[in-house]
C-alpha cells in the first residue's frame, strides 16, 4: 500500500480535542487506502516549557541530558494519537525516536539524521497496522543516547521518514493554510501560493518565514519529496494549502514569489582594516570558529591601504561576533580602528526563480523602495533572490511597498 507523511504541529496537538481532530484527518487517509506515518510535534508551549526547566536547573547544562528531557514532549503526543486512533477502531501503535530506530549523529540538541531503516515499521504495516506513530524531533546516537534535531525538528523528522518510506507526499499540517507572498500581518494584500519551488522555500524558510524548517526543506529537495503545508483547522481536501515541489511542476510563476523579512539582523563595521591580502580570510575565519552565521558582506573601497569592512549576521550573535574580532586583534592577526554595531536593521529579501531569465528585478526593488524614501544600508543577491539592509522602523513599509510594486496580490 502507499505510504502517506502526515506531521502535525504544535498547534495542531495543543490538547485532547485538537489531537482528535487530527486523527479524524488521518482516519480520512487510512480510508483512502493509505499506510500513514504520522509524526507528531509537542503540545504547542510544551518544548519552550521543558527548556525553561533545563535552563533553571542548569544554565551549563549537560546537552545529553537537555535532549532527554526535551524530547518527551513528543512522546506523550504520539501515545495519546496512538490511543485515539485506536479509540476510532484504526490499528495504530506509538514510536519513540530510539525504537524506529530514527539513527542520528551525536551532536545533541542539533545533531542530524543519518538513517532511518523501515523495516520495523514495515512488518507492522504488513501485519495490519494501519498507523505508524512517531515521536518527531528525536533520535538516537551511535552511543545510544536520545538525540534532538533542533527547534521545529519534526518537519525534519517528517521529511525524512517521507524519504525513507519513499512516501507519496509529506503534509504538514499547521496553524496556517500555507505559505504567502508576505507575511499577512504586514499586509492583508498577502496571498497563499498554490505552488512554490523547493528553492524559494528554502530561501523564504531560512529567510524567517517561520512556516518550516529550513533542513526540512533541503531534505525535501535533495529527495524529491512532494511537500503539502496546509492547515488543520480548515476543510481536508486533496488541493488544500501549498505544495512545495520542483521547479518543474510550476509551469508558470510570478518573477518574485515572495518578499521576506528579518527583524533580527544586526550590520557590523570594521572601520579601517588594512587591505591586504588574506584579509577577509582572517576576519571571517574566527567569525565562522566562533560560530557566527555571517550573511551580508561588502568591502569597501580602499584608501591609503585601509578599508572599512561591512558584514551582517543575527542580532543574537553580536556579542559572540564582538568578542571573536576582540581576540583576533588582541592575536596581532588583524587590526581595526572600531567595530561598530547597529542592531536597529531589518532585512527584506525579494525571492522568485522567474528572476534567473528575467532582469531588471534589482532595479525595480530598489526604485520602489527610493519612492518610499528608504535608505538602502546592504545589497546582497544570489541567483533567485535580493536583499537589502534597511532600518528597522521602515520594515513594514518596505514590505508592503514592494508586495505592491511586484504584485503579488495577483496570480
Ligand atoms: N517540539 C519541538 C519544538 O518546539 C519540535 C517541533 O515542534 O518541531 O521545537
Ligand atoms: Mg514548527
Amino acid at each position: 500500500m502507499p505510504v502517506l507523511v502526515m506531521k502535525f504541529g504544535g498547534t495542531s496537538v495543543a490538547n485532547l480535542d485538537r489531537i482528535k481532530r487530527a486523527a479524524k484527518r488521518v482516519g480520512v487517509e487510512v480510508a483512502k487506502g493509505y499506510d500513514v506515518i504520522v509524526i507528531v510535534s509537542a503540545m504547542s508551549g510544551k518544548t519552550n516549557e521543558l527548556v525553561g526547566w533545563v535552563n533553571e536547573t542548569s544554565p551549563l547544562y549537560d546537552a545529553r541530558e537537555y535532549d532527554a528531557i526535551v524530547s518527551s514532549g513528543e512522546n506523550v503526543t504520539a501515545g495519546l494519537m496512538a490511543l485515539t486512533l485506536q479509540e476510532m477502531e484504526i490499528p495504530a501503535r506509538s514510536w519513540q525516536g530510539w525504537q524506529v530506530p530514527v539513527k542520528t549523529t551525536s551532536a545533541h540538541s542539533a545533531a542530524r539524521i543519518e538513517e532511518i531503516p523501515d523495516e520495523n515499521i514495515r512488518e507492522k504495516f504488513a501485519n495490519g497496522d494501519r498507523v505508524a506513530v512517531v515521536a518527531g524531533f528525536q533520535g538516537v546516537s551511535p552511543e545510544g543516547r536520545i538525540t534532538t534535531l533542533g527547534r521545529g525538528g519534526s518537519d525534519t523528522t517528517a521529511v525524512a521518514f517521507a524519504a525513507a518510506f519513499d512516501a507519496e507526499r509529506c503534509d504538514i499540517y499547521t496553524d496556517v493554510d500555507g505559505v504567502y507572498t508576505t507575511d499577512p500581518r504586514i499586509t492583508d494584500k498577502a496571498r497563499k501560493l498554490d505552488k512554490i519551488a523547493f528553492e524559494e522555500m528554502l530561501e523564504l524558510a531560512s529567510l524567517g518565514a517561520k512556516v518550516l524548517q529550513t533542513r526540512s526543506v533541503e531534505l525535501a529537495m535533495r529527495y524529491k519529496v512532494k511537500l503539502r503545508v496546509l492547515s488543520s483547522f480548515e476543510e481536508q481536501s486533496d488541493t488544500a494549502g501549498t505544495l512545495v515541489c520542483a521547479e518543474e511542476e510550476i509551469m508558470e510563476s510570478n518573477v518574485v514569489s515572495g518578499i521576506a523579512y528579518s527583524r533580527d539582523e544586526a550590520k557590523m563595521t570594521l572601520v579601517s582594516v588594512a587591505d591586504r591580502p588574506g584579509i577577509a580570510a582572517a576576519i571571517f575565519g574566527p567569525l565562522s570558529d566562533a560560530g557566527v552565521n555571517v550573511d551580508m558582506i561588502i568591502q569597501n573601497i580602499a584608501e591609503d591601504g585601509r578599508t572599512d569592512m561591512t558584514f551582517s549576521c543575527p542580532t543574537d550573535q553580536v556579542k559572540r561576533a564582538e568578542k571573536a574580532m576582540e581576540d583576533a586583534k588582541t592575536a596581532g592577526e588583524i587590526n581595526y580602528h572600531d567595530l561598530i554595531a547597529d542592531t536597529d536593521v531589518a532585512k527584506i529579501s525579494a525571492v522568485g526563480i522567474g528572476m534567473r531569465s528575467q532582469s531588471g528585478v534589482a532595479a525595480k526593488m530598489f526604485k520602489t523602495l527610493s519612492d518610499e524614501g528608504v535608505n538602502i544600508k546592504v545589497i546582497a543577491t544570489s541567483e533567485i533572490k535580493i536583499s537589502v539592509l534597511v532600518d528597522r522602523k521602515y520594515m513594514e513599509l518596505a514590505v508592503q511597498a514592494l508586495h505592491d510594486a511586484f504584485e503579488l496580490d495577483k496570480a
